[in-house]
């Protein structure tokens, strides 16, 4: 005998059980699937943008080879009428007389700006660079290849060329709000970063790029403002002990923001205190005199000057300065600061000891990390090292 099926009563009316059973499953895929939609629609909302960079990707020079992987659109910049859809393909960008030929037609006097049908498109050299260039006379002579992005993307693929990815999280996060600082500073007043240590280097699209991402969304927008304007925060690799006052290393006025401050957390570094064997050869011509003419070599610390003896009498010149004119000469680099220690004779040759990496203003990259490690977390090591500031979000 077949057993009746189960009936359950509902709005007045009889229900086969199996019937509400199987409203209630789809009603309840239906709800999960509506909240799934939802938590991941806030999940893969676009990441915050801020506003657009401009990066000198090539140039400047008579001519520029990049290559499109996609479409892309060519416009000039005062009028924006599209002249061409072009086709992935190698590009040679050449100065003519009065304007700039674009693989063999002439496009006018620029800025001529190309937009790619896909991210990242444009590949400079090796790299894929942006999704936007624009092509335009240097005042210098020649012509420059400018890739437009926006900022965050920009800190994102910058942050691992500028500091050790194996560095502390919160001295990554320290290094990002300098960075986005610096880079807006200059973006405020206009202008067009360098895609080397001139501003921040910039590989292009990089692998690593997804880790810098995080740590960009839990900074993002985060700039250091003085006065109500926007810093542009330096930073170097190693202070060794103390970083340095703003006008001692750049000249100019001081500065509440880079007062210069002991820092004794970059000991880590491989370059807190370098040792530079120098030769005979490169010191005359640092100093201008026959590399015969040299008698005695000693340090000024007052004054910052190295002072060489020679046959006819003592020439002084500026640490700095020397620095500059012996690599010069030798065509490498061998002294890592302009902060020099000591000078010792070791066998028949100099050798000259200094202190630190970089210019040593502003934030120390070795020392944010050993500031991290010590547990201070990002905010804490900003004020360390730019005093006066305070951390606002912009965008
Ligand atoms: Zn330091």
């Amino acid at each position: 005998m077949t057993k009746p099926a189960p009936q359950v009563t509902l709005f007045g009316r009889d229900f086969s059980a199996r019937v509400v059973l199987a409203v209630a499953l789809v009603a309840g895929t239906l709800a999960l699937f509506f909240t799934y939609r939802k938590v991941s629609a806030l999940s893969s909302r676009p990441p915050r943008q801020g506003p657009l960079v401009r990066v000198l990707c090539a140039g400047p020079a008579p001519e520029l080879r990049f290559a499109a992987q996609s479409a892309y659109t060519v416009q000039t910049l005062s009028g924006r009428t599209p002249l061409a859809l072009g086709e992935p393909m190698e590009i040679v960008a050449r100065q003519a007389e009065q304007s700039i030929q674009f693989n063999g037609a002439d496009v006018g006097p620029g800025p001529v700006r190309l937009e790619a049908k896909e991210d990242d498109a444009f590949v400079v050299g090796r790299a894929p660079v942006a999704t936007a260039l624009i092509i335009a006379r240097s005042t210098k002579g020649g012509i420059e290849l400018i890739g437009e992005l926006d900022m965050e993307t920009y800190l994102a693929r910058a942050l691992f060329a500028e500091m050790p990815a194996s560095f502390e999280r919160e001295a990554l996060k320290a290094q990002l709000v300098a960075a986005r600082s610096y880079a807006y500073a200059y973006v405020l007043a206009g202008k067009t970063l360098f895609a080397d240590d001139r501003s921040l280097m910039y590989p292009g699209k990089t692998e690593r790029e997804a880790k810098a991402r995080e740590l960009c969304e839990e900074t993002a927008g985060q700039v250091l403002l003085h006065d109500g304007v926007v810093v542009t925060a330096y930073f170097h690799s190693t202070c060794g002990g103390h970083t340095l006052p703003i006008e001692r290393a750049f000249g100019g006025a001081p500065s509440p923001v880079f007062p210069g401050h002991e820092c004794t957390y970059c000991q880590h570094s491989p370059r807190y205190r370098w040792d530079a064997p120098l030769e005979r050869e490169h010191v005359a011509c640092a100093l201008r005199i026959e590399p015969d003419d040299l008698t005695g070599l000693r340090l000024d610390p007052e004054t910052q000057r190295l002072i060489a003896t020679t046959t006819t009498g003592e020439v002084a010149l500026p640490f700095a300065q020397f620095r500059q004119r012996y690599h010069a000469s030798a065509g490498r680099e061998i002294m890592f600061s302009s902060r020099f220690l000591e000078l010792r004779e070791s066998g028949a040759s100099l050798v000259l000891r200094g202190i630190g990496f970089g210019h040593g203003v502003g934030l120390c990259q070795y020392g944010a990390d050993g500031l991290a490690r010590s547990g201070l977390n990002y905010l804490d090591i900003l004020r360390f090292y730019y005093p006066s500031t305070e951390v606002r979000t912009l965008w």
